[in-house]
């Protein structure tokens, strides 16, 4: 079987390279980028004067928008979409499954002469009504009083979707219930963005700025595998829980660390091109693409934008990358390990804040240490993330991402922040009562005449810390690479205005009390770089001695999702995120509910299927293999000698496959159990389900190294990594 599917890969990957499509024309990448996007040109020339600029001052300055401009832009949107081919269109939303939703709707309309014409209103653009009532609200509603609504979500120009022969108007929404609570990601992420503006401007203003808008910018970097089509049908885990759940390490790993932007296949490349020209033309700015460390694993980063632009599309790209990668042979998995023993994916969430007049406002110039606005947002993400520990780590939880958080390979399940000596040096002056002097990287000296002068950086860089300040930002690397990250973003937007509002507060009452703002800045920095430089830390994240030691600072190490969701309903949290008008403590419980439900449901989809493939898949190959062996011992035997160590592999293999059975019944049974709660079956689930799942797996993989590899049901990983 494993051979079958190995054939195949080797003969589709040389079609391939003989095929038509490996010598498509270059296309004209500035010409294709938004070419499928109703963006801003095409809504200068399209719209209305009055509608075009009342559209401008919603996107903007978050004015509310009027029918009558939403109908000026509905039939515009329509007549261009139409124009384009496009028959249908859809309210795009992101529910609280982590994907996308999509229901279309024809534009078209009978007349009454028989006939049928192009019809959309702006109250169809502005609000959809899909039947939510299959989407997970965590209780938040009874099948009975199903109603959800999808709101146009003006801050992202609507696209087109063109698949083969149809075309389909794509409308970014957010999805609520009858009673305006948040059924999806991107509600609570736009909310958490007026919260940071509201507190940020704040602070701004104490500066003398003139800003009135502050919004998040994101950048995430996306890890991937891409494995061989045929490989990826022959494996039941794969297609079914979008990870191996058996399956031994090969031999070759990635311990030659020959893969890191190494040169990249020529059919992985190809799609590459192919998924980034698709995403180019609905003005996705891809812009960087490399081999990842792991065999068969890539990454692809966009050009960072606005935090609700570069979340739609972040979610873009996952489906884009899935979609594609087909038409090439291949299957893209996201999951955050689909091969145990191998480095997982991640998705490292570069953010930032900028005013309207696009500053950064996380640039520390070339002297920090004088650049006090710097430094007041530098030390209030440095509060926001100790002070939410817990939930910037629940924010990120997930049975998937379990396997990566803290197995050396991603960062650990403690939050800490990596500053890098220049700011860290900055940070103990400050401590100590002021900062002086900035360090400087000066130049680096290559030693070759003919080189260039490189400027070097005033720090290294830290693979192994989950929160990293890179030079102008801050990189949450924790992410996992399957997620929405529309969540984590929502809770660091709100954990980063919390600690705004304080300092805004604080500064304020200074200033009202005759405090020259400078010298109020210069002690209350002093004063919280003393309470939080606990969460700094610049060693390696993944050494047990940083365990320990993050122990005695007091931060918190939440292993796993079970021990990690709960901080999403503490007390605090939920007058932080109500405080902030970002989620009530209903919505915060409705997701903890979703979420941990995802887990026992992720769990026990795993699980069911192990057992699936132990009885049907492994086991009848291990007998078939052990009746070869007894076979030959006996035939041996017949022939008047004896297989000394035909016999000793005989017993060897049938305790492994007496083991196996026994192990397979233990899991079986373990997954009958059922939960009085919802909390209880999870703890089951990590505590019994996931030690009996390693266990069977182990004796599976032992297994997988003494059968015969036509006698093996599956392809294995020395196949499945490094065949393409
Ligand atoms: P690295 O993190 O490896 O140094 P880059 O500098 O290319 O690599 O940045 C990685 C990602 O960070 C890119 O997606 C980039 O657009 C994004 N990024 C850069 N500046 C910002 C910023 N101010 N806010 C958010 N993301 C940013
Ligand atoms: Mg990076």
């Amino acid at each position: 079987m494993g051979s079958a599917a190995l054939t195949e890969a080797v003969k589709s990957i040389r079609d391939w390279s003989k095929s038509e499509g490996r010598v498509a024309p270059l296309p004209n990448m500035a010409e294709l980028f938004g070419s499928l996007v109703f963006n801003d040109k095409v809504q200068q020339a399209r719209l209305p004067k009055p509608a075009y600029r009342a559209l401008r001052a919603t996107i903007t300055r978050g004015v509310p928008l009027e029918l009558s401009t939403a109908d000026a832009v509905a039939s515009a949107l329509k007549d261009w979409a139409v124009e384009h081919g496009a028959t249908h269109y859809t309210h795009w939303f992101q529910p609280m499954t982590g994907i996308t939703a999509e229901k279309h709707d024809s534009f078209l309309a009978p007349s009454s002469d028989g006939r049928a014409v192009a019809e959309f209103s702006g109250k169809e653009l502005v609000k959809g009504e899909p039947d939510a009532s299959s989407f997970p609200s965590g209780g938040m509603r009874s099948t009975f009083e199903a109603r959800g609504y999808t709101a146009w979500d003006p801050t992202n120009p609507p696209w087109l979707h063109v698949n083969g022969n149809n075309v389909t108007l794509v409308i970014p929404t957010a999805f609520v219930s009858w009673t305006g609570e948040a059924l999806d990601k991107k509600t609570p992420l736009l909310r958490s963005i007026e919260a940071l503006s509201t507190q940020a401007v704040r602070v701004l203003q104490l500066f003398g700025s003139t800003a009135e808008r502050v919004t998040t910018t994101c950048g995430p970097e996306q890890e991937y595998f891409l494995i061989d089509q045929n490989f990826f049908y022959a494996r039941p885990d794969l297609i079914n829980a979008g990870r191996t759940l058996f399956g031994a390490k090969p031999p070759k790993g990635q311990e030659m660390e020959d893969q890191y932007f190494g040169s990249i296949p020529e059919r992985v490349l190809a799609f590459m091109a192919e998924a980034e020209t698709e995403l180019y033309k609905v003005g996705v700015p891809i812009k960087t693409r490399h081999n990842e460390v792991a065999p068969s694993q890539y990454e692809v980063a966009p050009i960072f934008e606005q935090a609700n632009v570069a979340v739609d599309h972040q979610m873009m790209t996952m489906e884009f990358l899935k979609r594609i990668a087909p038409k090439y042979g291949l299957v893209c998995l996201l999951h955050e390990k689909p091969f145990a023993g191998v480095n997982g994916s991640g998705k490292h969430n570069n953010w930032s804040m900028a005013d309207e007049f696009g500053n950064n406002l996380l640039n520390p110039g070339d002297n920090p240490h004088d650049n006090m606005q710097f430094l007041v947002f530098c030390v209030a993400v440095l509060r926001a993330v100790d002070r939410c520990q817990g939930l910037l780590r629940a924010s990120i939880a997930s049975a998937g991402n379990d396997h990566r958080l803290g197995a050396n390979e991603a960062p650990p399940a403690i939050l800490s922040i990596f500053l890098g000596d220049q700011l860290t040096d900055i940070l103990e002056q400050i401590e100590a009562g002021a900062a002086k002097s900035t360090r400087q990287g000066g130049h680096l000296d290559v030693g070759v005449s003919a080189l260039p002068r490189l400027p070097r950086d005033a720090g290294d860089r830290n693979r192994t810390s989950p929160f990293a300040f890179t030079g102008n930002k801050f990189e949450f690397r924790a992410v996992s690479s399957g997620q929405n990250i529309a969540w984590p973003n929502t809770v660091l937007n709100v954990a980063v205005a919390d600690a705004l509002e304080s300092i805004a507060d604080e500064l304020e009452k200074a200033v009202k009390g005759g405090q020259d703002v400078l010298k109020a800045v210069a002690k209350l920095l002093t004063k919280l770089v003393r309470e939080h430089k606990r969460i700094v830390f610049n060693g390696n994240g993944y050494s047990k001695e940083w365990e320990k030691e993050a122990g005695k600072r007091g931060l918190l190490n939440l292993k796993n999702t079970v021990d990690a969701l709960p901080q999403l309903v503490t007390t605090e949290a939920i007058k932080l995120l109500e405080r902030h008008k970002v989620m009530s403590g209903r919505e915060l419980h409705a997701r903890y509910e979703v979420y941990l439900e995802a887990y026992n449901k992720t769990l026990n989809i795993e699980g069911q299927l192990m057992v699936l493939m132990a009885n049907r898949y492994i086991l009848p190959a291990a007998l078939e293999y052990q009746r070869q062996i007894a076979a030959s011992v006996s035939a041996v035997k017949a022939a008047g000698a004896t297989s000394v160590q035909g016999k000793k592999l005989l017993g060897t293999y049938a305790k492994l496959v007496d083991q196996f059975r026994t192990q397979t019944d233990a899991l079986t049974t373990l997954l009958e159990h059922a939960g009085s709660s919802a909390e209880k079956h999870a703890a089951h689930m990590r505590d019994k389900v996931v030690p009996a799942m390693e266990k069977l797996r182990l004796t599976g993989d032992q297994l997988e190294l003494l059968t015969p590899h036509e006698v093996w049901p599956m392809p294995t990983y020395r196949e499945m990594l490094f065949v393409k």
